[in-house]
């Protein structure tokens, strides 16, 4: 068989790995006069690792730069990103179209939970009702221009993923971890769907790295070494190492995210910048 050229329309080959490739005509389009200049999923090969908190950190650096920001969480089914932003309004939805809610800094966000009447109430759809759910999400809703889109995309390589993967025109994506081997294999995982998918990925940004000690200041690794030879490994940046952080965990519960200013997440989110400028 000759060399894949990852367009499908034009081979007769029949291998039947064209379901997991992209393809630009498969691509949801924005409603008119809406426009994104640069689309960024975050992903994790597995839950509980933050990265809804590196979307929020990142989105949060990125508006504070100046850009037009919004967050699209795709994470349906555990949906965490309003309520770290202190974001109570409902989203205002008419039959073809929805309405992004606005953050205190002015970055637009949809989620589920912003739909829900009653946040707390599980979503219990099946695979294919969410990842429509989450095509809509980004062809329903009133964007307006936007600089960066941010993703946060349920965890893992499963159905979710794999549709906005395939439906969205996603231009990099960011991977995040935790420095524990087990991750950083699951990090591969989530590495190689991208890598099938063709969609870039930008690095890695490790979440929990270290805990900072209150009395002298040292850098205490609880986990154990970090993800910084995985990186090496894929040939990707370690874009940040991020500090387990008890008053970031306070800022989030009471809603106040924003407050947060984050050193380390301001270099990764200039150096995805870079990246596409
Ligand atoms: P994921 O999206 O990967 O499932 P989350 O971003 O929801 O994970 O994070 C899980 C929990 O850990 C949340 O309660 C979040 O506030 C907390 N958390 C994540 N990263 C940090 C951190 N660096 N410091 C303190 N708390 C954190």
């Amino acid at each position: 068989m000759s060399e894949c050229t990852h367009n499908c329309s034009t081979c007769s080959s029949g291998c039947g790995s064209s379901e997991f490739h992209r393809d630009e005509s498969l691509m949801e389009k924005l409603m008119p006069g809406a426009s994104v200049k640069k689309v960024i999923a975050v992903v994790s090969g597995k839950g509980g690792v933050g990265k809804s908190m590196v979307t929020s950190l990142l989105a949060a650096e990125t508006q504070r730069r100046g850009f037009r920001t919004a967050i699209l969480d795709a994470d349906l089914t555990g949906p965490s990103i309003p309520k770290a932003f202190g974001v109570s309004e409902r989203m205002r939805a008419a039959a073809d179209h929805m309405l992004p809610v606005t953050t205190p800094s002015g970055i637009q966000m949809v989620s589920m939970n912003l739909l829900l009447d009653a946040p707390e109430e599980p979503v219990l759809w099946r695979g294919p009702v969410i990842a429509g759910a989450v095509k809509q999400f980004w062809q329903d809703v009133v964007w307006g221009d936007l600089d960066y889109l941010i993703i946060d995309c349920p965890p893992g390589t499963g159905d979710v993923p794999l549709t906005v993967f395939q439906s969205i025109p996603i231009d990099g994506a960011v991977i995040v971890t935790s420095p524990q081997d087990l991750v950083s294999l699951i990090v591969r995982k989530a590495y190689n769907m991208a890598k099938m998918m063709d969609i870039p990925v930008l690095g890695l940004i490790e979440n929990m790295s270290y805990a900072v000690c209150p009395d002298c200041g040292k850098k205490l690794r609880l986990f154990g070494k970090g993800s910084g030879a995985a990186a090496e490994e894929l040939g990707l940046p370690l874009l940040a190492e991020l500090p387990i952080d008890p008053d970031l965990a306070q800022l989030v519960d009471n809603g106040e995210f924003e407050k947060f200013t984050c050193t380390a997440l301001e270099a990764a989110a200039k150096e995805i910048d870079k990246k596409f400028s």
